[in-house]
């Protein structure tokens, strides 16, 4: 047997070794997640999508009360609990992740969802728009998977971790400066992350929605008239608007979002990390006006 054929074995052998050693997704049903934000919008979206495949979920989001109503429509506390927590702040990061190990016994699935959105051109961006936008979901975010990743990889059995990101990661969103900067962070952070925490069997995906109008926070909040008047459109064709434009001519709708975080996570796509999902009915591929 040549020295080369010999290296080629030895070196096989050593990958093979390698994989089994790597922790392997396992079945939601047997998963704890916690999502942030997830007492409405897309995130309760999650969170509901999550509990309806078995997986046990804490409801993480900045109002107790509101946490633990959106946990209990979930089923009783031996599936889901809420915690208060705001992301912006390390040690309530840490209390939260902390609360959902001792309920559940540990977490292996973490979305990065709670968000706030200061739509703005960049002359009327105040120095506070801006760092309130990037406390809650660059630094949040950060200090979520940094909480995470402690915690998956003390626990040895790796995990995933899921953005919800924007296709304003990608594409620059008129008048949104604070907005749009801030989602192309958290796009990087999926890279970075996926690269750093792959040796531990922890992936690192995101999700790239189009304009999610019906049943988001976000855009009753005052985003969807600021948006509305951005396009020319009246707020209540907006959700039309943004589905004409798209390929498939169809809303994106939260579960639609909740039904990527599944996908990425049930176990089929196991050997995919550092990817951005968009669900936008194709506006990334092209635009139809
Ligand atoms: P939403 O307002 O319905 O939900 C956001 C949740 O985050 C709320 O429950 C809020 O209380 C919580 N939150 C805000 N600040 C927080 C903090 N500091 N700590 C913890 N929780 C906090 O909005 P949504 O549309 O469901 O948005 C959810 C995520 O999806 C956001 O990250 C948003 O940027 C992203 N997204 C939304 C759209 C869309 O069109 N709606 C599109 C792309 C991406």
């Amino acid at each position: 047997i040549e020295e080369s054929e010999k290296f080629r074995i030895e070196y096989w052998a050593l990958e093979e070794a390698k994989l089994a050693r790597l922790p392997k997704p396992k079945p939601l049903a047997t998963r704890v997640a916690l999502v942030t934000g997830a007492a409405s919008g897309i995130g309760k979206a999650i969170a509901t999508r999550l509990a309806a495949e078995g997986a046990c979920v804490v409801v993480a989001d900045l109002d107790a009360g509101k946490a633990a109503a959106a946990a209990a429509e979930l089923g009783n506390s031996d599936v889901a609990v809420g915690v208060a927590c705001d992301v912006s702040d390390a040690d309530a990061v840490a209390r939260a992740l902390r609360e959902a190990a001792l309920a559940f016994g540990g977490v292996d699935l973490v979305v990065n969802n709670a968000g706030l959105s200061i739509s703005k051109p960049l002359l009327e961006t105040t120095e506070q728009d801006w760092d309130l936008q990037h406390d809650v979901m660059a630094k949040g975010s950060f200090l979520v998977s940094r909480e995470a990743a402690r915690l998956m990889i003390a626990q040895g059995m790796g995990g995933d971790i899921v953005y919800i990101a924007s296709k304003n990661a990608v594409f620059a969103g008129p008048n949104n400066i604070a907005y749009s900067a801030v989602k192309a962070d958290q796009a990087h952070q999926v890279r970075l992350l996926a690269a750093e925490l792959g040796g531990h069997g922890i992936r690192v995906n995101g999700i790239n929605p189009d304009g999610v109008v019906r049943g988001s926070g976000i855009f009753a909040g005052g985003w969807g008239a600021q948006r509305a008047k951005v396009y020319g459109v009246e707020e209540e064709d907006l959700g039309r608007f943004y589905a004409q434009r798209t390929i498939l001519g169809r809303e994106v709708l939260p579960e639609h979002v909740a039904n990527a975080v599944f996908a990425l996570t049930a176990g089929d796509l196991s050997h995919t990390t550092g990817l951005h999902v968009p669900v936008d009915g194709g506006v990334a591929a092209a635009f139809l006006r």
